[in-house]
């Protein structure tokens, strides 16, 4: 009988062993405060990042999706957190909320709070980040946080290329599934009682920067902030690749993907 019992709980813990084994530790299209903490070993570890740049509108968010559900990457969305952090009524939320309606950058203090939390409980080594870093200073900082943890860095700089008419329309237009985020426009959900096509939602929200007047204040600092940060990547030998996003959603995902997983 004793036999039998100690024969079940090695059994037991076997099988909860393996599961653990398992586990991927990177989560799907995760934002920063939803990633679990496990440390990754300092200084032995390789990684993946890709970094995506564009216009607002450019289709950033669409393609982080398919990557991360894809090949497993990690999110990191500056201006998502943003977002979380305004909705909760958090004193950086107060503080950025302004900053962030206007179309301007938030302060540098209010940037680095954030992405530090997102290094305090980032457990992955394929990283993908979405509008950050969105300026000169935020591109040295993060590749100094990054080598800190980090040996060897594969890092892919993506331009994801559209024209300021097509952006400005894009993001004019649309709306987004308050649930799971989902894109549509007056086009895509054409009647009254439209239900989210993805997850059932009978709820959508507008951004509150998405209109004309903000957008060219966006696109404003958009070159005069973030194009310079692919001059950084350029001078530390790492060209950018551009990817004409006029194409269909898949046509430009399959192409990232291919960048993505060329060594
Ligand atoms: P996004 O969701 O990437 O379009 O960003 C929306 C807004 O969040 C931007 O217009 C800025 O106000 C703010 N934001 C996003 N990323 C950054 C960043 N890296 N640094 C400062 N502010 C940012």
């Amino acid at each position: 009988m004793r036999f039998l019992s100690t024969f079940i709980s090695v059994i037991f813990l076997f099988i909860v062993g393996c599961k653990q084994l398992n586990t991927p530790n990177v989560s799907s299209h995760s934002t920063s405060n939803q990633n679990q903490a496990v440390n990754i070993s300092k200084k032995d570890s390789k990684c993946c990042v890709v970094i995506l740049v564009g216009l607002p509108g450019s289709g950033k968010g669409t393609h982080s999706e398919y990557l991360c559900k894809k090949l497993g990457f990690t999110y990191f969305s500056m201006g998502e957190a943003l977002r979380q952090e305004i909705a909760s009524g958090s004193e950086l939320g107060k503080k950025v909320k302004p900053i962030y309606n206007a179309g301007k950058l938030v302060p540098d203090e209010a940037a680095d709070q954030i992405m530090q939390k997102f290094f305090s409980t980032m457990s992955s080594n394929k990283l993908l980040f979405d509008g950050f870093p969105r300026m000169v200073p935020q591109a040295k900082l993060l590749h100094s946080s990054l080598k800190k943890i980090f040996v060897d860095m594969n890092i892919k700089v993506l331009l994801l290329d559209i024209s300021e008419d097509i952006a400005k329309e894009r993001v004019v237009e649309r709306f987004f599934c308050k649930e799971c985020k989902a894109i549509y426009t007056e086009k895509t959900m054409p009647f009254k009682n439209f239900r989210c096509k993805r997850c059932g939602s009978i709820e959508f929200i507008k951004r509150t920067d998405d209109n004309a007047a903000i957008f060219a204040e966006r696109v404003k600092v958009y070159k005069n902030e973030t194009l310079p940060v692919l001059d950084f990547y350029k001078e530390l030998g790492i060209s950018y690749h551009v990817i004409d996003t006029s194409l269909s959603v898949e046509e430009v995902s399959k192409k990232i993907e291919k960048i993505i997983l060329k060594n």
